[in-house]
């Protein structure tokens, strides 16, 4: 069984790390750290829509990476995360704990890559 809980969390937590510095920067260029806003929390990150503005200032890399996170939180929720997309097998556990948004197993993960 995969521990959905678990790989929420971490998938969230990945997520946060990568867009926290860029709304802390955007703020600051707004009103130099005096801003009102309450803190984030868990679930403030796991509906984060990424809006044009700060896709423009990620890599393509880093929003690959989102876009990855956001279906893997969505296959969270349906269900489905943690099966291979290619061959439908269960991916494996040690896996999923340095990649947790990978929808593929290592083995087509390996076949695709040549
Ligand atoms: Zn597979």
């Amino acid at each position: 069984m995969t521990d959905r809980k678990k790989f929420r969390k971490l998938l969230i937590t990945k997520k946060e790390e990568i867009l926290s510095y860029l709304i802390r920067s955007k703020e600051d260029e707004d009103r130099l750290g005096e801003s009102t806003q309450e803190p984030m929390d868990r679930e403030d990150w796991a509906n984060f829509t990424l809006t044009e503005d700060l896709m423009a200032k990620l890599a393509d890399r880093e929003i690959e990476l989102l876009r990855a996170i956001d279906k893997a939180l969505e296959r969270i929720d349906d269900g489905t995360y943690g099966i291979c997309e290619v061959c439908g097998q269960e991916i494996e556990s040690e896996r999923l704990e340095i990649l947790p948004w990978t929808n593929l197993c290592s083995r087509c993960t390996h076949n695709l890559s040549g």
